[in-house]
């Protein structure tokens, strides 16, 4: 074997090479693959499979980035003129102040950056190699020149490879060439000048399969793969701010202006009293650095980071930032059935031939099945055991028991069709030896069929399965007493009520058929010979009922959109709740018009209808378009490469992290790793609850800095002679604006957040009531910092003992203490305040307890108490300043409990 070392990283032209050549080239196995110890040392040359990353900021450019805003300007100068005036204490505490902003700044910046990369980690796409021989699913990230690839429909390919083998492999190169329509692949060499577009023997990374499979040798990873050439397709890491973000930055710029002008009449005011114009201006720069809220955006961002990986936690994978804010205002999922709303076990429960039919169940770890009723009869007929070699070779999955544990691959349906034949005591690889597989026609859920060619002795045979109408239309004799006879308008008749008493018990039903043939290249599904019906069965979870009644309570309608039969589609929602009775309409695919041809009463009958059966991908989009053109909020759900359109047209596509095909994930919004149902309730549950939460600590924020706007406003229009001192208010800011605001970022959700209408997704973050609310919070505060400044001065003290410092500290601490309790108004106001969400969140006592420690600290260092300008304290000061602090919270609960003020 050629040494790994001398190999070149990408051969010139892969496709004018045979398989065989390359294989040789690149010391690889077309039959095995490569073994471990290969892979390490090639994984060591050629690195990861990865197209670089789009250049992220260094650390420290993040850093530096926190002391260029307008913020920093603004200190900067305040600093500059403390220390041209030779204030040293003040122009060094500004200097910490510059610092901590800054280092607060990029460890929240650097926190969400590090939940974005665990997140897109998560997203990443897996692949199936050929490793020692085995089968392996593996990351994409560690295939490796050399290996060979297992590629079948809706896989996304990860890396450049030349085909040596395909099944009627189909791949779409849009993403490289921009061509939509699939392309066929073929294996053959072909000349060297090939243009890209038409080397069909070569597969590409960021292509995908949407149909067939095929095995192909890597001739390209990461950089040296024809996507990486590419700069500019490479997808970006880095995602455009959300439009919660936007909104943000446009209401921060806003405030931005007020707080300015405000700045301005403080600093004209001063002027204006003859104080020192020094001082002035201090005092409004240091109220313009507290009441610009410009932490709001990167608090936001850190909020919706924090939410995602939450969610990940719960095997909810949300890939956008901008799409957890969707989940918060979806008003309808549309879900479809098998393996969301049922668990996905599918067991063979009903077999029906001509002339028998029982019910039974198979146990595969025993090799035997247990009929229920009718042994005998069935077990003697030919076309039975058609329909079992049927169910092993029209198969794709695999099924194997190793020391008595099962070990399945593939579609439940089909795993649940091998273990039915094993248990009827069929040995599975031998039947597959027995009749190679020369070609196959895949399961899509537009044709609702699948066909797969074998080779039988010196014939062939054709085996297929699918739903029942499907396949009938596709049969001219059906097996009766081991002979084909012509099938009869009659027949048919009784096979579909066959089908729908059946269905009517919530089984899936799934029909086989054969045909003998000569032609063995080939593979046409007509004029086949019908053998008989299987009822699958598929519980519903047990999960589901409870998630159902959450959605009805928060107001989201459900629709069930499956490809089953109607019967079985209608028994399954109403166990599960979505429909009830009979009487439910159910709305058949065959009935379901082109989106520009649907009648009114038909798009009425469409947004009622909770149920649609036999759909196809195309009908779903229709849906979405019909749903959305009625200002609906859609999460849809799909897993098949043609799902693709409707999941990226749905505000929400979810795709299924098991059962759904890399493409379906990869267009998708958001992923379900667990593929069920009680998962998107739980997402838009955690899409609420963040809105929520961003929502409370802007409130929070704002009506903090409002509150220092007005009393240093005020104070400085009613001309008193005490005042914050800017370093005070500085201080104040860094300690009610950080701590609480992101403990408010992760409240865990109040109890009723499940259970009022969505939010409509163009509702501003702060709606009139809360503005007004906003600015009552403020005013409560500096009315009570005022008072106890009053209450102080003329009741508590003797006007001789009376020092114009307690003044300053009372208003400092009375204020940090009001600001400190007003976080508990951010809380639900349906239970007592003291079981409410913020009560209850221990990141809020913890950055309390830390807020209090610090003030702590302030008091006991003298240097620190210098420089904040803080004196004497005694126990009526704290008597006062506890009182009156107290006095706005409860006042403020006291008008949200009347529901004056939000
Ligand atoms: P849902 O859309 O809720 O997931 P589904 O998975 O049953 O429902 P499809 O996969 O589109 O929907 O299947 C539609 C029909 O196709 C089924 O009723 C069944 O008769 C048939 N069918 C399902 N799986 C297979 C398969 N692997 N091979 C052949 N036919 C199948």
């Amino acid at each position: 074997m050629a040494k790994t070392q001398a190999l070149p990283h990408t051969l010139p032209n892969p496709h004018a090479l045979s398989p065989e050549e390359l294989a040789t080239a690149l010391a690889g196995n077309l039959e095995k693959g490569l073994s471990a110890q290969e892979i390490e040392a090639r994984l060591k040359q050629w690195g990861e499979n990865q197209v670089d990353k789009q250049q992220q900021e260094s650390l420290l450019v993040v850093l530096l980035h926190q002391f260029t805003g307008p913020i920093t300007f603004l200190l900067l100068a305040a600093m500059g003129l403390s220390f041209l005036f030779q204030e040293w204490l003040d122009g060094s505490a500004i200097l910490l102040v510059i610092l901590l902003n800054g280092f607060i700044g990029f460890f929240m910046e650097y926190n969400a950056r590090q939940s974005m990369e665990a997140l897109r980690e998560m997203a990443m796409v897996p692949a199936k190699v050929l490793r020692g021989g085995r089968l392996e699913e593996i990351s994409s990230e560690h295939i490796v020149p050399g290996d060979v690839l297992f590629l079948e429909a809706g896989d996304m390919i990860s890396a450049d490879a030349r085909l040596f083998h395909t099944m009627q492999l189909e791949v779409n190169e849009s993403a490289l060439t921009g061509e939509s329509l699939p392309i066929p692949k073929k294996i053959e060499v072909l000349p060297d000048s090939q243009p890209l577009a038409e080397r069909v023997n070569m597969v590409f990374k960021g292509s995908f399969v949407t149909k067939g499979n095929g095995h192909a040798l890597v001739t390209g990873t990461g950089m040296n793969t024809e996507l990486g050439q590419i700069a500019n397709l490479v997808q970006s890491a880095q995602q455009s701010a959300t439009p919660l973000e936007k909104k943000l930055e446009s209401f921060s710029h806003k405030l931005i202006k007020i707080t300015i002008f405000l700045c301005v009449l403080v600093f004209g005011a001063g002027l204006l009293q003859h104080r020192p114009w020094m001082e002035s201006l201090t005092t409004a720069i240091a109220l313009a650095v507290a009441a610009i809220p410009e932490g709001l955006t990167i608090v936001a961002t850190l909020a919706l980071a924090q939410g995602m990986l939450r969610m990940a936690r719960h095997q909810v994978i949300v890939k956008k930032l901008s799409a957890v804010e969707t989940l918060g205002s979806t008003n309808v999922i549309c879900t479809d059935k098998t393996g969301t709303l049922t668990k996905n076990e599918i067991e063979v429960n009903r077999i029906v031939v001509a002339g028998a039919e029982a019910q039974i169940r198979p146990n595969p770890l025993k090799g035997e099945i247990i009929f229920l009723s009718d042994p005998q009869h069935l077990q003697e007929k030919e076309s039975y055991k058609q329909l079992l070699l049927c169910a092993v070779l029209c198969n794709t999955a695999r099924y194997e028991i190793i020391n008595q544990q099962e070990k399945e691959v593939g579609d439940p349906v089909e795993t649940g069709l091998l273990k039915f034949a094993l248990a009827a005591g069929l040995h599975l690889e031998q039947v597959k030896t027995q009749y190679p597989k020369l070609a196959e026609e895949s399961f899509n859920s537009e044709t609702k069929v699948m066909g797969t060619l074998h080779r039988n002795g010196d014939q062939a045979v054709i085996y297929a399965k699918g739903a029942l109408e499907e396949l009938l239309q596709r049969c001219t004799h059906q097996l009766t007493n081991g002979q084909p006879q012509a099938l009869t308008p009659q027949d048919r008749e009784e096979w579909q009520k066959k089908e729908e008493q059946i269905a009517n018990e919530g089984l899936k039903v799934l029909a086989f058929a054969y045909k003998d043939t000569q032609e063995t290249k080939n593979i046409l599904l007509e004029e086949l010979v019908f053998l008989g019906i299987a009822g699958l069965l598929d519980p519903p979870r047990e999960d589901v009922k409870q998630a159902l009644a959450e959605c009805a309570s928060a107001g989201i309608d459900v629709k069930m959109i499956t490809g089953d039969h109607p019967a079985t589609a209608r028994n399954i929602a109403e166990q599960v709740g979505i429909t009830k009775g009979q009487q439910a309409l159910v709305i058949h695919g065959s009935n379901m018009p082109a989106y520009d041809q649907l009648s009114e009463q038909q798009k009425k009958e469409w947004l009622e209808s909770a149920v649609f059966a036999r759909v196809s991908p195309r009908q779903k989009l229709d849906l979405v378009t019909l749903l959305q053109a009625n200002q609906m909020v859609v999460g849809m759900t799909g897993d098949g490469v043609n799902d693709a359109p409707a999941l990226k047209k749905a505000d929400i596509g979810i795709a299924m992290g098991i059962r759904g095909t890399q493409v379906a994930q990869e267009v998708a919004d958001m992923i379900l790793q667990d593929d069920s149902f009680p998962s998107i309730v739980l997402a838009i549950k955690q899409g609420r609850i963040i809105f929520d939460n961003i929502r409370k600590f802007v409130i929070f924020l704002l009506s903090c800095n409002l509150s220092e706007l007005f009393l240093v406003t005020m104070v400085s229009l009613l001309a008193f002679d005490f005042q914050l001192v800017p370093i005070q208010i500085l201080f104040i800011n860094l300690i009610t604006d950080v701590l609480p605001a992101l403990a408010l970022g992760v409240s865990p959700g109040n109890p009723t957040v499940m259970k009022h209408k969505p939010r409509h997704l163009e509702e501003p973050i702060l709606k009139n009531a809360h503005w007004i609310s906003l600015v009552v919070y403020a005013a409560v505060i500096s009315a009570c910092v005022i008072g106890a400044v009053s209450f102080g001065h003329w009741v508590v003290y003797d006007q001789s003992d009376w020092d114009l410092n307690y003044s300053n500290n009372i208003l400092f601490f009375t204020l940090i203490l009001c600001q400190l309790w007003h976080v508990f108004n951010m809380g639900s106001t349906k239970v007592a305040f003291y079981r409410n969400e913020v009560f209850t969140n221990k990141y809020v006592w913890l950055a309390l307890l830390l807020c209090v420690g610090i003030l702590a600290l302030v008091l006991l260092v003298p240097t620190l108490a210098k420089a904040l300008r803080l004196s004497s304290f005694d126990k009526e000061m704290a008597a006062v300043i506890l009182g009156f602090s107290l006095l706005s919270f409860f006042l403020n609960l006291a008008l949200r409990k009347l529901k004056i003020i939000y």
